[in-house]
């Protein structure tokens, strides 16, 4: 489901989907098979806040925006965002990525 198209869904949407779509499938196995997923590399985790959990079906980098009012996100080709000034590493390390999550909120 999450890989029918390039999206973001909760676990929570995820398994509402499922329901609606009629399986019977219980809520750890769909917790534990998106944990699994993102371990293997097949989705990838983002964190809006420590409560908010998305799933991306993408796993090339990108960046996003989140709406905080509709609890939407939308990707941003990597290519159009540039980083710079980023600080020296911390010893022994390298850079894994960059992902920059722009928040945005419905004008008031
Ligand atoms: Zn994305």
């Amino acid at each position: 489901m999450l890989f029918e198209r390039p999206q973001h869904l909760s676990a929570d949407q995820i398994l509402e989907r499922l329901r609606t779509a009629g399986s019977r499938v219980s809520k750890a196995t769909v917790y534990n098979t998106l944990r699994l997923f993102s371990q293997c590399g097949l989705v990838h985790e983002i964190n809006v806040d420590p409560t908010r959990k998305f799933y991306d079906s993408t796993t090339h980098p990108h960046h996003h925006f989140y709406n905080a009012d509709t609890g939407e996100l939308t990707d941003i080709p990597a290519d159009q965002i540039g980083v710079s000034g980023v600080p020296e590493l911390p010893p022994g390390t390298e850079q894994q990525g960059i992902e920059v999550l722009i928040r945005v909120r419905e004008r008031r």
